[in-house]
């Protein structure tokens, strides 16, 4: 009795912590402008009874710069982790950190400078806080990065802002961030008999979507060959861009990708794309390592979704993997889903069933063309795969840390015959599910 009740409270602030996220996340301004129990930011500055906590202390900032490129330096106490993206309508930059206290001057942010119009400041949750910079105009993040204390200065945040045009601006968005997404889908959907253009409104697109999510990106390299040179976020990222491009062509299915560039995503986010876009299909792509020492694996795997790992390889991966959070900065909220998990515990059944379903599948068509792992099929507790309500693999490609495999992976010829495998398994998998689905979806 007392876990059941328990579990209705986790609930409750599960909730909660999703809508405050989702609130912060959409809305960008809205936890430093509103809510009784949310001080307003210039309030949030005072010195409380939590000043006490050795949380960063931010005691400075100032602007710099023009309309075409500003800077925003922050000065610190110590190095924090942070992360920086963008938003539009209207145009904003917002700035994540592990919670920090602000002693900055009053009235500070009220004025801009360059592209900068103002910036607000304060806590968005327990454990996190934030910067929200309000823009002229649409500008990107062109640098952001700490700077160790040095010649009597302390560490400091340094945030560059750079103008851009409101398409190159909305296209560098992540999907799920993006004001209109039809657009962007429209472009790389060309080769589609397109008539779309300037008519609005579109008729809604109904193909099944598949979402193609390449791992890592941004400030989370993912493993590494070739003493750098060679990072997964970028093998995985060309990988996907050519998936996308194969399935695209036989215009059966619309792709959406949870990155086209090289930006970090966090992995709620990448779920929360395949379930926004109600997907019939979630494909995580990776290349895998071996800590020195452990051998030499070689080959692809795919992987599902489990409580309990399949093995214990499957489990270091699954460990690895969702490190990526923790890598770009991302705080420090339960995902929505794992709370959610208790209520949609039927479906996410189905769902998994489907997921087994694909990874076989799948399996059957690369291992005539692809060299698999020994055990190409297992299972772990991989936080991408979560979304309760859309199938989902995750590819680990090869080992970046075999000789062989590594050769494979920057090898054009071996991409487009994986590529090829993986688009034919696809088709194969939602073939067979719009069949048994039957005419009415
Ligand atoms: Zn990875």
């Amino acid at each position: 009795m007392a876990s059941r009740a328990n579990h209705l409270v986790l609930l409750g602030c599960g909730l909660l912590c999703t809508a405050a996220l989702l609130c912060t996340q959409m809305i960008g301004s809205c936890a430093a402008q509103g809510g009784a129990s949310q001080p307003p930011a210039s309030v949030a500055a005072v010195p409380g009874p939590k000043a006490v906590s050795n949380f960063p202390i931010v005691s400075d900032a100032r602007l710099a710069g023009d309309a075409r490129q500003t800077r925003f330096i922050l000065d610190l106490d110590k190095p924090v982790q942070f992360r920086a993206f963008a938003l539009a309508d209207p145009y904003r930059v917002v700035v994540d950190f592990p919670q920090i206290t602000f002693n900055l001057p009053a009235g500070i942010g009220a004025g801009g400078r360059g592209l900068v119009k103002a910036f607000r400041y304060g806590l968005v949750m327990p454990g996190g806080s934030r910067i929200v910079f309000d823009l002229t105009g649409p500008a990107k993040i062109a640098k952001s990065y700490i700077l160790e204390a040095a010649n009597g200065q302390p560490p400091r945040l340094v945030i560059e802002f750079e103008q851009m045009d409101r398409t190159a601006f909305v296209q560098s968005l992540p999907p799920e961030s993006r004001p209109e997404l039809r657009p962007a889908i429209a472009e790389a959907n060309a080769a589609q008999p397109d008539s779309s253009i300037a008519q609005p409104p579109q008729a809604p697109d109904k193909r099944p979507v598949v979402v193609i999510d390449p791992g890592h990106g941004g400030v989370d390299n993912g493993t590494q060959a070739g003493g750098g040179d060679i990072m997964e976020k970028n093998l995985v990222l060309t990988f996907g861009l050519a998936l996308r491009d194969r399935i695209e062509k036989s215009g059966k299915y619309r792709v959406v990708m949870t990155r086209t560039d090289d930006t970090f995503i966090p992995l709620a986010d990448r779920v929360k794309v395949a379930r926004n876009e109600a997907a019939a299909l979630f494909v995580s792509i990776h290349a895998d390592a071996l800590p020195r020492g452990e051998g030499d694996a070689h080959g692809a795997t795919i992987y599902t979704l489990s409580d309990k790992a399949s093995d214990s390889e499957a489990e270091r991966l699954a460990d690895t993997e969702n490190k990526s959070d923790a890598i770009g900065g991302v705080s420090l909220v339960d995902e929505p889903t794992e709370v959610a998990d208790i209520l949609i515990d039927l479906v996410q059944r189905e769902t998994k069933t489907f997921s087994n379903r694909f990874a076989r599948t799948l399996m059957s068509e690369m291992k005539n063309t692809v060299r698999m792992h020994k055990h190409p099929l297992k299972s772990a507790g991989f936080r991408v795969l979560k979304a309760p309500d859309v199938p989902s693999v995750l590819v680990e490609l090869g080992y970046v840390s075999n000789k062989g495999d590594l050769e494979l992976l920057v090898s054009e010829n071996w991409r487009n015959k994986t590529v090829g495998a993986m688009a034919q398994a696809i088709d194969t998998f939602l073939a067979k599910r719009l069949a048994t689905a039957g005419p009415a979806k």
